[in-house]
């Protein structure tokens, strides 16, 4: 790659991209070569044909609008800025699978198969569920969840948990959307097992929905059942019970940053029926609805005709499979392996020194910005633990002639973009947030 890099052509593109899309765009065609090579094939050197692929990766990927950027603002799964980085075993699996790919086949005997067979015994592995279906997003999976289970009838939910997530995606037209009729239940602070009873008395209801709370917490005089009586009571009325889990924690439980987000494993061993959750949140995965739950509901959802609308591209479903496999390896891996969770992990004084490195290297040469390192506070983001913050460290960035907003502006048309945290009319970069590989780009950027 030195070489190649070091090229009279390279230094030639090079005064019309940036660095590491032309190193990016060479390792591409370097790996055509290498499989060509291991197919049999010759290596024809740094020749014209060689060049003239390496511009035309150029001349599309540089320019993309969707393309990557460099997340600084402390938020993990930062929804601007697509939510979890994945593993680069997920972005691999894509790679691999965005040509012809067995999606839909069963390999043995040739002909059909089912379509996300490998992703559903992973989510059976990972959650103790006995069955799983993945889809489009949560949203859909929701969508999916109260219209299989009660379209043309009633689905019972508390006040307290009528969310809007963002946009127009708010639970009571989630649900009008399923094709069912809302029943509203207890009050915006309160709901009693009494109130559910009651509601399930109705014959025409369906399901019991619950929701988690994911961007607000109420606080004070608040009450709701235990889950476990919750699903003791519509098990004795035969009702499914279905938990729109949001992020779903599988690993982390522990951690201070995650303190009280119920874990998927906890929901289903407190009896929910379905519970749905995230593939971009906590997983850390692409963008997927996960569902898990009691076979014959699964089933009954499989079945749905929705499900071949929502349904998710051989692409997504590689990705998903591959950080589902890291999963499968256990908890230890899965901290290590996958970033979301790698940098949810990481305690402040594991911050801390990479702070002050940054900072030292940074003040007064980075546009003649001052830099100090300074403790600072990270958030999940997504929706999970909408107040905690996570201790951190940063470093903040200050000049005389420009506001935080200016600053802010600056990082974000240098390429790749740095997006960063306006605070203290200066500016915050939250280590937490950056990748092994982004700290070094961020660092010679801005000394650039
Ligand atoms: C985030 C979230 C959703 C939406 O999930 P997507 O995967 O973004 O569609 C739905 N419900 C809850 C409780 C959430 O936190």
């Amino acid at each position: 790659m030195h070489l190649v890099l070091d090229a009279e052509e390279a230094g030639a593109l090079a005064l019309h991209h940036d660095r590491e899309s032309l190193r990016r765009a060479c390792e591409r065609v370097m790996d055509e070569e290498r499989a060509t090579l291991r197919a049999g094939g010759v290596f024809g050197g740094l020749n014209e044909g060689f060049w003239a692929r390496v511009r035309a990766v150029l001349e599309v990927l540089p320019g993309l609008k969707t393309r990557r950027a460099i997340n600084a603002t402390g938020v993990v799964l930062h929804t601007n800025l697509g939510r979890a980085p994945w593993p680069a075993e997920a972005a691999h699996a894509v790679a691999n699978a965005a040509g012809v790919s067995m999606v839909e086949v069963d390999r043995a005997s040739g002909k059909r198969g089912r379509r996300e067979s490998a992703v559903s015994d992973l989510l059976v592995r990972v959650t103790g569920a006995e069955a799983g279906i993945a889809v489009n997003n949560n949203a859909a999976a929701l969508l999916l969840a109260v219209a299989a289970l009660a379209r043309g009838r009633k689905a019972v939910v508390a006040r307290r948990e009528l969310v809007e997530i963002g946009g127009s995606y708010r639970m009571p037209e989630v649900v009008a959307a399923a094709g069912a009729e809302m029943v509203a239940i207890g009050t915006t602070n309160r709901v009693h097992l009494s109130d559910y009873e009651q509601a399930i008395a109705d014959p025409e209801v369906a399901c019991v929905l619950k929701v988690h709370p994911s961007n607000f917490s109420i606080e004070g005089f608040t009450g709701e059942p235990p889950l476990e009586e919750l699903s003791a009571l519509c098990r004795s009325r035969g009702l499914p019970l279905a938990y729109d889990l949001g992020s779903g924690v599988l690993v982390g439980a522990e951690w201070p940053a995650l303190a009280g987000e119920p874990t998927v494993a906890d929901a289903l061993a407190r009896g929910c029926d379905i519970v749905t959750f995230s593939g971009d949140k906590l997983l850390g995965g692409p963008q997927a609805g996960l569902i898990v739950g009691a076979k014959p509901l699964v089933e009954r959802l499989r079945r749905d005709m929705l499900t071949r609308c929502l349904r998710l591209d051989k692409a997504m479903l590689a990705a998903l499979e591959a950080v589902l496999s890291i999963h499968a390896l256990g908890p230890d891996a899965a901290v290590r392996r996958i970033p979301a969770l790698a940098r949810l992990s990481l305690t402040a004084e594991e911050l801390r020194p990479r702070a002050e490195a940054l900072a030292a290297a940074l003040d007064g040469r980075a546009f003649g910005w001052s830099a100090r390192a300074v403790t600072c506070e990270s958030r999940v983001g997504s929706g999970a633990s909408p107040t905690a913050g996570v201790p951190s460290w940063g470093v903040q960035l200050a000049a005389s002639d420009a506001s935080g907003e200016q600053m802010a502006a600056h990082l974000r048309s240098l390429e790749p973009p740095i997006f960063a945290r306006v605070q203290d009319d200066g500016l915050l970069l939250d280590l937490r947030t950056l990748g092994e590989q982004d700290l070094v780009e961020l660092q010679a950027l801005l000394l650039a």
